[in-house]
């Protein structure tokens, strides 16, 4: 039978509380604990997949087609496991599970309600995680103590915790503790409240953790433990990291978050074994290199819209002992011309996936400048579309070429629908999702990174490369390095007269982790840091 740890966030929202699930989780496995982690998000879509990633951040897909929050990134990171599909659900895709029942007539006769139906099928999902062979399940509550949404989230890992009995579960609140500069002191008070809301709702949390600016003193853990219910050293602090979200795991375990976990649940375990992740921690802190890297997408000042793109863009940077510094260029900016020399002087350039219009032509003219440049380029999904419709404009003299998701009047649809989506109307859930496999051409820059002749890549797309513009762009010098088993489906290009010029139509980054980078990404960087090499004077700053 699998134990629960529930985190719940207090106070403010973006207090980190996945990354701290991620991190716990981290040192559970290096105790050799078998854990599942899941993320509960109280909001009412179904699934994240339809959300703007400019609000939301980006949208995470698992190995079995499940578009789903980013922690689950942050989750598959620090862990190193794939998740499912079940590793995340929201209130939405509650409500609507039980309304089909009701509708179904499974109810019939009962009045649905809150409590005991919505709850029920919350519980149900969460010990859905509860596999055999699996000893804790370290679910993550979306949202803020206080929230309304999350109220009914609460009511049902509170009677997880009763039927469970104290040994069955074990709460840990995140919290946020301010430094208040004029009076020169931490405040507690709204940690004290926030506690005190999950009190009310039957939650007494067994471990607080605190984000803080500053060191909290003994006077300061011993004030919070008091008033929150907690002894003081289950108050663990949480300061700002200094290099990398990696540290995280390392500053926990300093604390004993992972021994406090083991001794509430009397399971003894041998101490964590986190030698590789220190070894992790030296590698970012000591870069023996460094390199820069331009991302060329939709969102510029965004860092959660391309959240596993950049962690495996640094991914990459470690596989060579080399600080990847990232520049992020809004690509409508450089439709107006703007950063062409700024491009020009990168070591890599780097198209992410995307939809809709807006800065397709920049993304586009930053390819070409790649490709004209000699400049190390990796395409992702739609950065893959734009690397060939650059091709076929400016090498295959296809004029007016482009994408059927942005100009259906184009006379060269080089990027149009399959047959099979054509006749898709909903939005939710339709997209090319999931692992694909991928037969990789020998003698290819795609051979060289993976090292075999095939793989199996995350998708979430529509639009694919139309065959009937293969030829024309082969005979021009386009390589088809990569394509379905069956060939039907074109999944990565590839330029041979180029030093590293290489595009995906799958998202490898989410499946990079900081020990184990993605061999694409590490093979980019690799390209982008012989490019710095043979031009030493532009030395980052
Ligand atoms: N919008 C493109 C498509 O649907 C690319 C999607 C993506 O980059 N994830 O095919």
């Amino acid at each position: 039978m699998a134990r629960y740890v529930f985190v719940t966030g207090g106070v403010v929202s973006s207090l980190g509380k996945g990354l701290t699930c991620a991190a716990i989780g981290r040192l559970l496995i290096s105790r050799g604990v078998e854990i599942r982690l899941l993320k509960v998000d109280p909001y009412l879509n179904v699934d994240p997949g339809t959300m703007n990633p400019y609000q939301h951040g980006e949208v995470f897909v698992t190995e079995d087609g499940g578009e789903t929050d980013l922690d689950l990134g942050h989750y598959e990171r620090f862990t190193g496991r794939p998740m499912s599909r079940k590793s995340n659900f929201t209130s939405g895709r509650i409500y609507w599970d039980v309304l089909q029942k009701e509708r179904r007539g499974d109810y019939l006769g009962g009045t649905v309600q809150m409590i005991p139906h919505i709850t029920d099928e919350i519980k149900a999902r969460i010990r859905a995680l509860n596999e055999p062979g699996v000893e804790i399940v370290l679910c993550e509550i979306g949202g803020t103590v206080g929230d309304i949404e999350s109220l009914v989230f609460l009511e049902a890992i509170r009677q997880i915790g009763l039927e469970e009995g104290r040994e069955g579960a074990l709460y840990i609140h995140l919290t946020y503790v301010p430094f208040i500069r004029a009076a020169g002191e931490i405040k507690t008070k709204p940690s004290q409240h926030s506690v005190a809301r999950l009190r009310e709702i039957g939650i007494s949390p067994d471990v607080l953790i605190c984000r803080t600016e500053v060191p909290l003193s003994s006077e300061a853990r011993r004030k919070l433990g008091l008033f929150c219910n907690v002894p003081p050293h289950a108050v663990i602090e949480e300061r700002d990291v200094e290099h990398s979200i990696y540290e995280l795991p390392l500053v926990l375990a300093d604390q004993g978050v992972d021994e406090i976990i083991m001794v509430h649940f009397r399971m003894a375990r041998r101490p964590a074994r986190l030698d590789d992740w220190r070894d992790l921690v030296h590698r970012i802190t000591h870069p023996r290199e460094r390199v820069r890297i331009a991302v060329v997408g939709k969102y510029a000042e965004l860092q959660d819209a391309y959240k596993s793109i950049f962690e495996a863009i640094h991914h990459g940077g470690l596989a060579h002992s080399a600080a990847v510094e990232i520049e992020k260029i809004a690509a409508e900016e450089v439709e107006d011309g703007r950063h062409r020399d700024r491009l020009a002087e990168m070591d890599g350039i780097l198209v992410p996936g995307g939809f809709g219009a807006r800065g397709i032509e920049g993304k586009i003219e930053a390819i070409r400048i790649a490709r004209e440049g000699r400049i190390p380029f990796l395409g992702i999904c739609l950065g893959l579309q734009c690397a060939v419709i650059e091709f076929a404009r400016h090498v295959a003299g296809l004029d007016g070429a482009h994408t059927t998701e942005i100009r259906a009047d184009t006379p060269h649809p080089v990027i149009a629908l399959m047959e099979d989506q054509t006749r898709v109307s909903d939005k939710g859930g339709t997209m090319r999702l999931g692992l694909w496999p991928c037969a990789i051409a020998p003698d290819t820059r795609a051979y060289a990174a993976y090292g075999c002749a095939l793989v199996q890549e995350r998708h979430r797309h529509r639009y694919e490369v139309n065959n009937r513009y293969r030829d024309a762009l082969a005979a021009k010098g386009l390589v088809f390095s990569g394509t379905s088993p069956d060939g039907r489906l074109v999944e990565m290009i590839e330029l041979s007269d180029h030093p590293w010029f290489v595009a995906t139509q799958a998202h490898p980054e989410f499946a990079s982790r900081p020990l184990q980078p993605h061999p694409l990404f590490a093979a980019f960087v690799g390209a982008a840091l012989q490019r710095r090499r043979a031009a030493p004077a532009m030395e980052v700053q």
